[in-house]
């Protein structure tokens, strides 16, 4: 770069810094009314800590009385209470029909009203080594991805069965599933595929599934059922609820979308699956509840979907997208239906059961057996006048005939014998649909009527044993439960997950873990602002003042709000795979859904504040975004107006805040204290109103930095040093960039020497098999080789220093324009580092990576999260597998460990992550590839944005026992836990004009324990009114309390905050909720099911979800 531009770069981001630079108070408390506010708020907390104790104190004297009498009935009353809760239960679920899942709903009830509360650090033994016959983790040692070519079946072998045997075999019972896939958003927007397609395909369903008597038909994604439903008139709706109550049509999984499985987090996957059921118990008949799981396109599968699905009560999966190989190996050992546990299960609660697809992909060639060329000529679409061209294979389908029908029959019956041979059963369950069918009048009549063909003629044939039928998800499991208890089958159980998958040769879909990573940052911006909102307004309502018309358009708006959230999950929403004016539409509705919180959050604030009197709409949050594609800006606060904190963790908060000041050109810090779900009120007063001096941050830098808002200095000699009351992080003083961090008490430091390295995408290649060159795109991931440095060139920094805040800042590599800031908050434990990366004028291939070096032994193990829910282990293997197959999504944390330390990284978005040395983690933070990865996209990923992404990093000394060899997960320290929550949910900030408003809130009068963390407090929708122009949804008074409590590894010597150690927990629903709620009962996740009775108290073992029915 030329000097005279370099210059001019300099300068420019000096003067952005100015702007930026912080003076740093020591306390915003001090001035006289602020005094006064928070002695105010201080009596108020006391008095009300006082009361909630001597509620305590009593509810502990009758809880006592109530455990000895219970002692004393013993048994017997054990017994009659089973048997009660039992009957309870059962007059709820509705009558199994294929899957009915009664006796899990059944045991899960029991085992949460029995089991006690016990010590939780010696748990981590027991549960890291997964109880189960096939364990992920260690097939990837057996198989030896060799990708040979199997011939019909490519990726498999010759399938062969004997004609003879099978006579005296127990009959083959093949159900037909018709489905149609719809993404809601994908080459064309929601609306657009509603206009041009998925409205014809389920007018389609009502208008031909009451006339094929026969026909069966499954769909997925409520978010169009929805959209559907709004248009339809009253005769229509009930003969679709006809056709639901009779079982001939199914909603599976009965989500808003089907859920990305990679980069969404376990909130917004209970998120979207609530908004769905919701949708469904309200408006349609109890049989349609749903009770599959179908989960046929995301790219990669994960354990939490199952684990989320079983606590809905939802014990019956389908799955497709899973490494080829992966698929070889259980195909080979007939165990592609497994029971699917958790890892850390050793019970059976998680268990689900299982049907991996065997072949390829979803679509009719590659279902119904081995053989690609033979099945397409049953998609009776394909037939001439169906607007399908014949099939690939070259060999087109034929109209089913009585002169034909018994060479047909014959070669698919064939396929189907030949696919049963990979299953322990005689079930065999064959999908008949692929994207976006059942659109055309043809396509039902001739998947209808050439099938019910070859069915007659198959089920005549007496020697070849088979009954064949259409049915439904449900329906096949049905069949295959029937035939493991006759023949006495037991599946195997299996834990682990499928990542990363590939499709076919070294094509890894590793690349979606960071595509379009811009909207993956502001999918979590959203969840954290519609999760307090979800809160505010429960807590409002609950409060009983908020009610009426100004409470209905709140709803509405959370309303609008959720399905934004809910819909991003779709597996082209957050996976960033969607076409560029898909990806812009997605952004515009979480951008209307940010204000929709926004709106509903200060609705409920000044409510809960009891403003008096004054006009509504001068409340703000002081984030603020132009366009969905605009980073966020930040609100001044006024000198004599209010700023409001809201703690929306179910703990205590003890942090910094950190506010911009108008005219000051400054921001202000403070230390600050808040109760659980709660808020409180600040005043902003002059410095010179002031009675106690705020202390100004000193500033120094490679250029000098001056000006009269905070302190000059010079930069030490050496590398610069920055600590605080936990850490102490060292930073290198010729780039500025993280060079090691120490934990108070330790020795010696722990290198975490951090840079930034790039890969471009490698050639067209000629694959073993002829196929396969394709390029790096939205999907794939396959670099030109190892990953080199990006030079940082002409970096500068500068290093800002106040009592309570510490930070650096690092206007790096200018390729990409990059600018690091690291932070160092009095109390935090960890290091948060925020890169703000812009690629958007490159014309090349290349992904750019951000590469911690450490000094931690970690030997060829790495610790990835799932969904944010849990930690998998995963071992490096380069000699067996290529770079992008180590890969691995990193929607929340990831760790490198030995036995005495251990470094992790939280982030606060989705991305993909790898540790490709011992001790290394390396996280994709951009990419831009410039051309279609043959996946069906066909367009490349150029639609760059200049990007954020934040992390905290934490270095712990690790005491106690070393894991285990055979530990195939992990669990993250109670302070990473911490710090992982509060990132993704950091302070809500509001600004108020007024300074009317009370002191505080309670929201939660006394904190939940450490562990364990409220996921989403959530009012209940009242069913939707379709009958006026515009739908409404009213509030009802009750609200879904979710809570999730992580086992959490013991082991660090890092301290978990002050706030946790006397905090034993409040359990007792009275107590923590206050006069407001009415009553609470146990209910299955996403609300379908409850128990009769009420409960008093909240319980939660570790690595359980709970969920609470509250009513007020
Ligand atoms: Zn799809």
């Amino acid at each position: 770069m030329a000097r005279s531009t370099r210059n001019v770069y300099l300068l420019l981001f000096i003067a952005i810094f100015i702007i930026m630079s912080l003076i740093l108070y020591s306390s915003i408390d001090s001035p006289s009314s602020m005094r006064r506010a928070d002695k105010n708020a201080e009596v108020l907390r006391l008095q009300q800590k006082m009361s909630s104790l001597e509620e305590n104190l009593r509810r502990n004297g009758e809880e006592m009385d109530r455990l000895r009498k219970e002692l004393r009935e013993s048994e017997r009353l054990r017994k009659e209470l089973e048997k009660k809760e039992i009957g309870e239960i059962f007059a709820q679920v509705p009558e199994p029909r294929g899957g009915g899942n009664k006796a899990e709903v059944v045991r899960r009830f029991l085992s949460k009203t029995t089991k006690p509360a016990r010590d939780v650090c010696p748990m981590r033994k027991e549960m890291s080594v997964p109880n189960s016959e096939i364990q992920m983790f260690d097939m990837y040692n057996l198989i030896d991805f060799a990708n040979t070519d199997g011939g019909v079946w490519k990726q498999g072998w010759e399938v062969k069965y004997d004609a003879e045997a099978v006579k005296t075999e127990p009959q083959l019972e093949v159900i037909v599933v018709p489905h149609s896939h719809c993404d809601p958003g994908w080459l064309r927007t929601f609306e657009e595929y509603f206009d041009a397609q998925t409205k014809l395909i389920l007018d389609g369903m009502a208008t031909h599934l009451p006339q094929q008597d026969q026909m069966s038909f499954i769909y997925a994604e409520v978010s169009f059922f929805e959209l559907w439903w709004r248009g339809l008139d009253e005769p229509t709706r009930e003969k679709v609820k006809g056709l639901l109550s009779s079982g001939r049509l199914e909603l599976v999984t009965g989500g808003w979308v089907m859920a990305d499985e990679a980069n969404t987090h376990y909130n917004a996957i209970i998120a979207e699956l609530m908004e769905g059921h919701e949708w469904i118990k309200n408006h349609l008949p109890k049989e349609a509840l749903p009770r599959v799981h179908w989960s046929i396109d995301p790219f990669g599968i994960s354990p939490t979907v199952p684990y989320i699905m079983s606590a809905a009560n939802i014990t019956r999966a389908a799955i497709q997208r899973v490494h080829y190989s992966v698929k070889k190996e259980l195909a080979k050992q007939r165990n592609l239906e497994f029971v699917w546990r958790q890892m850390w299960d050793s019970s059976k609660a998680t268990d689900v059961r299982t049907h991996m697809f065997p072949f390829y992909s979803y679509d009719i060639p590659h279902t119904c057996g081995p053989d690609p060329k033979v099945c397409c000529q049953f998609d009776f679409r394909r037939l001439s006048g169906g607007g399908f061209a014949g099939c690939p294979w070259g060999i087109a389908p034929q109209l089913i005939n009585e002169d034909n029908v018994a060479t047909r029959a014959a070669l698919i019956y064939d396929q189907y014998r030949k696919k049963a041979q990979l299953y322990k059963t005689n079930a065999v369950l064959i999908p008949l649909g692929d994207d976006f069918r059942y659109d055309t009048t043809f396509e039902w009549k001739q998947q209808y009527e050439n099938f019910q063909k070859l069915f007659a003629y198959m089920n005549g044939q007496k020697e070849w044993n088979v009954k064949a039928r259409f049915g439904t998800l449900s329906d096949y499991f049905s069949v295959l439960e029937k035939h493991t208890v006759e023949q006495k089958i037991d599946l195997p159980v299996l834990s682990g997950d499928f990542f990363t998958y590939a499709d076919r040769d070294d094509h890894y879909w590793s690349g979606y873990f960071t595509s379009r990573p811009f909207y993956k940052q502001l999918d979590r911006v959203l969840q954290h602002y519609l999760r307090s909102a979800e809160i505010v307004f429960s807590l409002s309502h609950m409060s009983g003042g908020d009610s009426g018309p100004a409470s209905e358009e709140s709803f509405e708006r959370l309303v609008r709000a959720r399905r934004a959230l809910a819909l991003f999950q779709h597996h082209d929403g957050v996976t960033g795979t969607g076409k560029d004016h898909v990806v812009k539409d997605y952004g515009q509705k979480m951008l209307d859904a940010l204000r929709d919180c926004e709106e509903v959050i200060t609705v409920a604030t000044e409510v809960l504040l009891q403003k008096k009197g004054s006009a509504a709409g001068q409340l703000q949050l002081d984030e603020s975004r132009s366009a969905h594609d605009a980073l966020p800006e930040r609100r001044a606060a006024e000198v004599g107006s209010s700023l409001i904190l809201f703690n929306a963790l179910s703990t205590v908060r003890h942090e910094v805040a950190c506010v911009r000041v108008a005219d000051a050109k400054a921001r202000l810090c403070f230390d600050t204290s808040i109760a659980p779900l709660s808020l409180q009120t600040y005043s902003v007063v002059s410095e010179a109103s002031s009675t106690d001096d705020g202390e100004r941050a000193t500033v120094a830098g490679t250029a000098r930095v001056e000006s009269n808002d905070f302190k000059s200095a010079s930069l030490p000699s050496g590398n610069v040093v920055l600590k605080n009351d936990r850490i102490t992080a060292e930073f290198d003083a010729g780039t500025g960039m993280l060079e090691s961090v120490t934990p108070v008490g330790a020795s010696t430091a722990t290198k975490t020497h951090m840079k930034f390295v790039k890969y471009g995408a490698r050639g067209h290649k000629r694959m073993n098999n002829g196929g396969g060159d394709d390029l790096s795109g939205a999907y794939l991931f396959l670099p030109d080789g190892d990953a080199k440095d990006v030079p940082s060139g002409d970096s500068h920094y500068v290093v800002v220093q106040g009592p309570l805040v510490s930070r650096v800042y690092v206007q790096g590599p200018q390729e990409f324009r990059l600018l690091t800031t690291y932070s160092l908050d009095a109390g935090a434990p960890y290091v948060e580092i925020t890169n703000e990366i812009d690629i958007t004028e490159r014309m090349q291939n290349v992904e750019v990576a951000m590469k911690i070096e450490s000094s931690v032994d970690s030997a060829d193990s790495i610790y990835t999260d799932l969904n944010g829910m849990q930690m998998i282990r995963r071992r490096r293997q380069l000699d067996r597998l290529p770079l992008q197959a180590h890969y691995y999504p990193m929607p929340g944390a990831a760790f490198v460990e030995s036995a005495e330390e251990r470094l992790s990284l939280m982030g606060a978005q989705a991305l993909g992550v790898a540790s490709l040395k011992p001790g290394e983690l390396e996280v994709m933070l951009e990419r831009r590839l410039l051309q279609d990865d043959g996946r069906g996209l066909q367009q490349g990923v150029m639609d760059n944005l200049r990007t954020v992404s934040h992390f905290r990093l934490m270095v712990e000394r690790m005491g106690g026992e070393r894991s285990a060899e055979d530990e195939r997960m992990g669990f993250l320290s109670l302070p990473a836990t911490s710090a992982s929550r509060s990132l993704h949910y950091p302070w809500v900030k509001i600004l108020s004009e007024d300074s009317d408003l009370s002191p505080s809130f309670i929201g939660l009068q006394a904190p939940l324990p450490c562990d364990t963390h409220i996921v989403t407090l959530r009012t209940i929708a009242e069913p939707t009114k379709y009958g006026s122009a515009r739908p409404t949804t009213a509030p009802s008074s009750s609200a879904a309390l979710v809570l999730y409590r992580p086992l959490v590894d013991c082991r660090s010597t890092t301290p978990a905050a002050d706030e946790c150690a006397d905090s034993k927990g409040e359990d007792s629903f009275s107590v923590l909720f206050g006069a407001g709620l009415k009553s609470a009962s146990t209910a299955t996740l996403t609300m379908l099911y409850e128990s009769k009775g009420t409960t008093e108290r909240l319980a939660v073992e570790p690595q359980q979800l709970m969920a609470y029915k509250l009513r007020f």
